[in-house]
């Protein structure tokens, strides 16, 4: 395996979310980022994820970096902790607003639910990659003016990208580039309609995981992004985010998910055994970098 080379050293990230301890797939995505940025004369940064007011817990940013130190993961400059970022999202949103690319979005959730079937008649509910219903555009059409009432009473509202106004709007063809841990490279085209007007400003902050996740790979000079294939039908909304706001794409490697014996993906949300519970069980950090096929 022969290194690619570079025009500046690489810089890689590890962006977990704190609403669970970190498990074996965790273990490897950070792992895999760790070893190629050591390899590549590159550097690796830890990012919290942490937009979610109601699910990310305090105690755990503290129990992961403990995990990660365990692990024998050394990270370079400052830790980014997403939840004091929110200034820097609220403009970028706001830009994207003013630029008639997003709009506020007045439906619960059981209103796009039904706003979908309604629109879908008798054929099949059309779903985005996530399987989460395609909004049709309800409140794209709503007058200014009662937008504007409906902000100034306070009434709360998610922002959504008006997709077609986004594609017409991104320069150049949609797509993004890829490597692999050879070194070998390659591009891949995207197509990111069928996520829909997706939202990209929560309820509660001015961002969603897309918006911040773009902008803050851009924010840290991430080139390379490792992580699990999970994330690979975002990518495609990514680029786009990337290209309308004039934001440099990372390359990207997405690797595959690791499986429990019953095929299923591992999860803090199905109690996969997480790093904390094999290091209580006297399990060592160089036998999981082993078992994982790293040395
Ligand atoms: N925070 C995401 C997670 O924990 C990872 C996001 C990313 O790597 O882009 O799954």
């Amino acid at each position: 395996m022969t290194a690619p080379t570079f025009r500046f050293a690489p810089t890689f990230r590890f962006a977990p979310s704190p609403n669970g301890r970190l498990h074996l797939g965790h273990a490897w995505s950070v792992l895999l980022n760790a070893d190629l940025a050591r390899r590549w004369g590159g550097r690796l940064l830890l990012r919290i994820e942490d937009i979610d007011p109601g699910r990310s817990r305090p105690d755990l940013v503290s129990a992961i970096q403990d995990d990660l130190a365990w692990l024998g993961i050394a990270f370079d400059g400052t830790v980014l902790r997403q939840s004091e970022r929110m200034p820097a999202y609220r403009s970028v949103l706001g830009g994207l607003a003013a630029r008639s690319l997003a709009y506020p979005c007045f439906c619960s959730r059981s209103e796009v639910g039904a706003a979908a079937r309604a629109a879908a008649g008798d054929g099949p509910l059309p779903r985005d990659p996530d399987g989460a219903p395609l909004y049709p555009g309800t409140c794209r059409i709503l007058p200014e003016i009662s937008v504007s009432a409906r902000i100034a009473r306070g009434e709360p509202h998610t922002w959504r990208l008006a997709m077609d106004r986004a594609c017409a709007a991104a320069p150049g063809p949609s797509g993004f580039s890829t490597f692999a841990p050879d070194g070998t490279t390659g591009s891949v085209r995207a197509d990111p309609a069928r996520w829909g007007d997706s939202v990209i400003g929560r309820r509660d902050v001015p961002t969603s995981y897309h918006l911040a996740v773009v902008t803050d790979d851009a924010a840290q000079g991430i080139t390379n992004v490792v992580r699990g294939a999970d994330l690979l039908a975002a990518t495609d909304l990514h680029a786009l985010l990337q290209a309308l706001l004039g934001l440099p794409g990372p390359r990207y490697h997405h690797h595959a998910l690791l499986l429990d014996a019953t095929g299923a993906k591992l999860a803090k949300s199905r109690g996969s055994q997480s790093l904390a519970d094999l290091r209580a069980q006297g399990v060592e950090p160089e036998s999981i970098r082993a078992q994982l096929g790293f040395s």
